[in-house]
């Protein structure tokens, strides 16, 4: 295979590509993030490295969620905040559940580059660029705000940084400890049986946590603070780029290209051809990275994927997050894990059971029903267990905030009800309720 290096990528056809007409303001930009310090460590990003090995055989869990589009507004006290204390409960859920560590990954401090589907669209008979994401352009609606402006990705990189600080401090000044109380509400849950079976599951974790505070083990590193990796999808290869560096590896003194803009990236289901851009840019960096496959994916592509992007087949390297939608997950994800198993490599497979459930409501909003998110989730365990491997992990796009953009949950919001709290810019995300009791009821399936 050809020599990789960091700008090695721009020699390969690329998808989602962004054209700058301000070429001066974006050599100023990359020259400035190549001279700021990275945003995470080798220390870090070989952690997660080894714990994602320990999902891969089946010994942890691996939560991953946050938004779908990040904004530079969510770089606030509250809304991180909030999205913490989510993910950190969820994984409470989670632990008591599967019986296994869970590792967390947040969507966030980067997630701000979105592919899509046309590069342009029309908004009140204007014809315009589409929004690619706060790092590239303006969500204003006019052909102005949407050019590309490349000192976003310096500001990118100033959020995500903001953001890394806060979520540093507080789990540090103890966000995740669980002697403060927490709220395990689920709202307004109008279904008996999911109340009454919610309730005792609410109960047990409560008792589990009396039990460890009344034998002291509570105090242990891990019950007081947590670990919260970075992720987001490596999108803008110029931005990824400037943030590569060649450093050392904290323990074996090994050096390697660590990509230092966020703990794990992932490639997104647009941008992973075989001689693409993307997976050339990811097959040279020491990050544990994930790839996103759905219908359209091939098994034997699967496997050269895996060969390129891993060619030591390193276990946990790699994260399969595949996303084909509840009715049609049985038709696709049993031959790719039975290509992977043929090929011996031992990636992670984590479910998203969000991208394949898309839909629009008559009126035009963008949606996803709870009971197709479940579905797609229970369905992935079970085929996984038939298949003699692991169902590694969840992917979800979540929020903290009571918004009203997924259909269903116990709360029963209806399409009727999307309209009240649609703040999404992108695509349409759990909020904490129903994000909630997905983490209860994917750890009831363990529990069966
Ligand atoms: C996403 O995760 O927001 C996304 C765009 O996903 P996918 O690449 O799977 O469509
Ligand atoms: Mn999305």
């Amino acid at each position: 295979m050809a020599e990789w290096s960091p700008s090695s990528w721009t020699q390969k056809p690329i998808k989602q590509d962004v054209i700058y007409e301000d070429l001066a303001g974006l050599k100023d930009s990359l020259q400035k993030l190549q001279k700021l310090p990275p945003l995470v460590t080798t220390r870090e990003i070989t952690n997660l490295k080894s714990s994602l090995r320990n999902v891969a055989l089946g010994k942890a869990f691996v939560l991953q969620g946050g938004d779908c589009a990040e904004l530079f507004d969510y770089c606030n006290q509250d809304m991180i905040e909030a999205k913490v204390k989510l993910l950190l409960q969820m994984s409470l859920v989670l632990i008591w559940g599967a019986n296994k560590p869970v590792i967390r990954i947040a969507r966030i401090a980067g997630q701000f580059a979105k592919p899509r589907s046309s590069p342009t669209e029309t908004i009140n008979g204007v014809e315009m660029p589409s929004f690619r994401g706060d790092n590239i352009n303006g969500f204003a609606a006019d052909p102005q705000s949407r050019q590309p402006d490349p000192s976003r990705l310096v500001s990118a990189y100033f959020h995500s940084a903001a953001t890394l600080n806060y979520l540093r401090a507080s789990l540090s000044s103890g966000l995740a400890d669980l002697h403060s109380p927490l709220d395990w509400g689920l709202g307004h849950v109008i279904t008996p049986s999911i109340k009454e079976q919610y309730a005792k599951t609410v109960n047990a974790v409560k008792d589990a946590l009396r039990f460890m505070r009344t034998v002291g083990i509570d105090k242990d590193r891990g019950v007081e603070t947590a670990d919260i990796f970075t992720s987001h999808e490596g999108l803008s290869l110029e931005y990824e780029q400037s943030l590569t560096r060649h450093l050392r590896h904290p323990a074996t003194a090994e050096t390697g290209y660590y990509a230092t803009s966020s703990h794990f990236l992932w490639i997104g289901d647009r941008t992973r051809q075989l001689d693409g851009a993307h997976v050339e840019f990811f097959r040279g960096i020491a990050n544990p990275v994930g790839i996103k496959i759905g219908p359209s994916m091939a098994p034997d592509e699967l496997v050269r994927l895996l060969d390129v992007v891993n060619p030591d087949r390193e276990i946990g390297k790699v994260t399969l997050i595949s996303r084909y939608g509840a009715a049609k997950i049985a038709d696709f994800l049993p031959a790719h894990i039975g290509a992977v198993q043929a090929s011996g490599h031992i990636p992670v497979w984590q479910c998203d059971p969000m991208h394949g459930n898309t839909q629009s409501t008559p009126s035009g909003v963008k949606t996803r029903h709870f009971t197709d998110i479940l579905s797609e989730l229970k369905q992935a365990l079970e085929i996984h267990r038939a298949a003699g491997s692991f169902l590694g992990g969840m992917h979800l796009e979540l929020t903290g905030e009571a918004v009203t953009e997924c259909v269903g949950g116990a709360a029963g919001l209806t399409e009727d009800g999307l309209g009240e709290r649609y703040t999404t810019f992108c695509d349409p995300r759990l909020n904490e309720k129903q994000a909630l009791e997905l983490a209860f009821l994917v750890a009831g399936f363990y529990r069966e």
